[in-house]
């Protein structure tokens, strides 16, 4: 059996272009556009272009962009003022501070001060609390993206056996929390999990999130399983995912690629959250 390719390229254009068509209603509606603010303290290379690239993508969909580019030696105070105007900023549906921060900044805790509704990476503790009670709120942008993926292929979630590799705030834990609001039986796995191999064996939909270059073998994978591979790790044969990639494809029913799979599906999903965060703040109530 060869698997059939979760194209997260693909997937990531066309929610881009519904995003694009739904600003467009939203702003004929007479609403005015989402405005999507960036923070990045310091110079970075690697924050700066994650930072460039969201910015680039609001402007392609009709998002307003406001970015903040502070210098390394910004006081946390400052930061912090910043914020509280970008919360009370009406022009602004979503916040996000780019992390790491320079050592001398909290990124935790000021990310926290990110109101709820304009919580767009949603990973705040608030956020993070409306997702495990199932409440409405942000949710955040790569899970939403494995998400997208599973429903794009019309995955079968209801009482399916889902695996989750990973438990990190980032992307493992609400992962594991949006499978099972959607009826999922959700095995979440860590570095002390006793036969991993035998737990992801158990897998409908396996979900590899440990940062562990090819760690996932083709004899952890069921046969006919789906695969949604979130790792990317840099080596000397370039960016590779957590799973065995051609191995898996042998076994697998269907299976992201490690460049191509997730990896476009966090813009396109925080590009989603922007609008949802705009129409939360404008929403009667
Ligand atoms: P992380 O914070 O380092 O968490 C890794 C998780 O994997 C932890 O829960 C850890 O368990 C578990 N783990 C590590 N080694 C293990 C082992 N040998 N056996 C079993 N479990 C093990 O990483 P992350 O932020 O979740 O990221 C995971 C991967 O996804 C990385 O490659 C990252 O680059 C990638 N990523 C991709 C995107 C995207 O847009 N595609 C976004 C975010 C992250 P413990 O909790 O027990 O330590």
């Amino acid at each position: 059996m060869t698997a059939e390719l979760i194209d997260g390229k693909a997937i990531a254009a066309r929610v881009r272009r519904e995003v694009a068509s739904e600003v467009g209603e939203w702003v004929e509606a007479g609403h005015p556009p989402p405005g999507l603010a960036t923070v990045l303290v310091g110079e970075d290379p690697a924050s700066a272009v994650y930072v460039g690239g969201k910015q680039r993508a609001c402007t392609e969909v009709g998002i307003r962009g406001f970015d903040h580019r502070l210098d390394r030696e910004t006081p946390q105070a400052e930061i912090q003022a910043l914020l509280a105007r970008l919360n009370a900023d009406p022009e602004v549906s979503g916040i996000l501070l780019q992390l790491p921060t320079p050592p001398h900044i909290d990124g935790s805790a000021m990310s926290g001060l990110i109101a709820a509704y304009k919580d767009v990476d949603g990973l705040t503790a608030q956020s993070a609390g409306l997702l495990q009670k199932n409440a409405p709120g942000l949710r955040p942008c790569t899970p939403l993206g494995v998400m997208e993926l599973l429903k794009t292929h019309e995955i079968p979630l209801e009482g399916a056996e889902a695996v989750v590799l990973g438990r990190s705030e980032l992307v493992g834990r609400p992962v594991a929390a949006l499978l099972l609001t959607a009826n999922a039986t959700v095995t979440s796995c860590h570095s002390r999990t006793r036969d991993l191999p035998a737990v992801c064996r158990r897998a409908d939909v396996l979900i590899a999130a440990v940062g562990r270059p090819a760690m996932v073998r083709p004899d952890w994978v069921k046969p006919g399983a789906t695969v949604i591979d979130v790792g990317m790790n840099r080596t000397d044969d370039g960016l590779v995912g957590d799973v065995d990639y051609d191995g898996a494809r042998e076994v697998a029913g269907s299976l992201t690629p490690v460049p191509g799979g997730v990896g476009p599906m966090t813009i396109a999903m925080l590009l989603r959250n922007t609008l949802q965060a705009a129409r939360l703040q404008h929403s009667p109530g």
